[in-house]
């Protein structure tokens, strides 16, 4: 069988990875819009510092996922946070938090988190994989007498012949791709595309904007933890945290800062641009951080995470899902079949279709 997967996210490489000795599946396509793996799991590196703008760190008790990070995957570089995360409500007072609830290990990459992508992707043999960046797929299609998929992208190349097709793509993009396309083939094609559409629309996701502040002072080393988390909602800042604390991200003698701000604050200001935001935003980390000397950071970059974590889950195993998709070749997975937006949960959404794909490439 030949296997496409639309994303290069987290759950569409596990996917890949579980597949990577099938004996059914056999060639396998990744298409991704950007120019790198591992989607909300970024990385970037910019003056001399890599940083991870999206998931922060990830971590799992669930002992097949461990059994993938601990054992399977190669592990050097990978490093444990050793601070813990302190919490804050809307006064900005920080203080530690619910020891029992940080017990988790911190796991992150040296190279950046983006790495869990990278060795996923590495651990399947070369000529089973090929992986196509900068391809945003805008359509599928299942033409007429046929029982092959083709992918059209949005500058319209057209990949074609697959018996199957997985997307991992946000659950309101994937309703946009499911709804766009042409399946004439496909049996009461109209119906069964317009009812996933509208399955996969109710999939609601928050929005966060992230800055990232760096200074050419080491600032960070008072901290007595890595990050601290607002947990009442009701803060404009959601997340803060030390870059400086993973090994290897930070030159020594300077500091970065992580800032997610909270979903309210991001949808207010979704469409204002960095340099109108930063004196705002700086401000709130000076107050919350209490210090001036937060408020000049040396350089700055944003992230604007539309879909950034899901706020409800869809059950793409049952119902229309497993009937008329799953049965023409089509699966769904990502984040929002899962409890919460986690890296090691998307791995395990894409373990988990992962084995449907193969029952059904049987
Ligand atoms: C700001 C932020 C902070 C977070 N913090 C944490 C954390 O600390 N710990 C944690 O465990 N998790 C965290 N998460 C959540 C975690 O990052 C996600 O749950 C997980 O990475 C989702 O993986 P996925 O494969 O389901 O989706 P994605 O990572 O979104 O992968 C989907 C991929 O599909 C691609 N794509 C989409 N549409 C198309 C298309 N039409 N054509 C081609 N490609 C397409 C995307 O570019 C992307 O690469 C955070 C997320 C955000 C945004």
């Amino acid at each position: 069988m030949r296997l496409a997967i639309v994303g290069a996210g987290v759950s569409g490489l596990s996917a890949a990875y579980a597949l990577r000795a099938s004996k059914s599946v056999t060639q396998i396509e990744v298409f991704e819009k950007s120019r790198g793996f591992s989607g909300r799991a970024a990385t970037r590196r910019k003056n001399g510092a890599s940083y991870d703008h999206g998931a922060n760190y990830f971590y799992s008790e669930d002992p097949l996922i461990r059994d993938i990070i601990l054992n399977q995957l190669p592990t050097d570089g990978l490093v444990v946070i050793s601070k813990p995360v302190f919490v804050f409500g809307e006064s900005g007072e920080i203080t530690p938090g619910d020891l029992e609830r940080d017990r988790g290990e911190k796991w992150v990459y040296q190279p950046g988190i983006s790495q869990i992508g990278k060795l996923l992707v590495a651990a399947v043999p070369a000529e089973r994989i090929k992986v196509h960046f900068e391809k945003r797929v805008a359509s599928l299609e299942r033409a007429e007498r046929s029982a092959r998929w083709t992918l059209v992208t949005t500058t319209g190349d057209r990949f074609g012949d697959f018996d199957g097709v997985l997307v991992t793509a946000p659950a309101p993009q994937a309703a946009g791709l499911v709804c766009s396309g042409s399946v004439e083939s496909w049996a009461e094609a109209g119906s069964i595309k317009q009812a996933l559409g509208a399955e996969l629309a109710l999939g609601t996701y928050n929005t966060q904007i992230t800055f990232v502040l760096g200074y050419d002072k080491k600032l960070t080393s008072e901290l007595p933890y890595y990050a601290a988390v607002n947990t009442d909602r009701k803060h404009d800042i959601a997340w803060l945290s030390v870059e400086d604390d993973k090994e290897g991200h930070v030159a020594g003698g300077n500091s970065v800062l992580i800032v997610q701000m909270a979903s309210h604050w991001s949808t207010a200001n979704y469409e204002h641009s960095l340099e109108d935001l930063l004196p705002s935003v700086t401000n709130k980390v000076s107050v919350l951080l209490a210090g001036d000397q937060w408020k000049s950071p040396s350089w700055s970059d944003v992230q604007k995470w539309r879909f950034a974590l899901p706020n409800s889950r869809i059950d793409t195993s049952r119902g229309i899902f497993a009937t008329s998709a799953a049965q023409h070749g089509l699966f769904f997975t990502g984040d929002y079949t899962a409890e919460r937006g986690r890296v090691t949960l998307a791995m395990a959404a894409g373990l988990q279709v992962a084995s449907k794909i193969e029952e059904f490439a049987k």
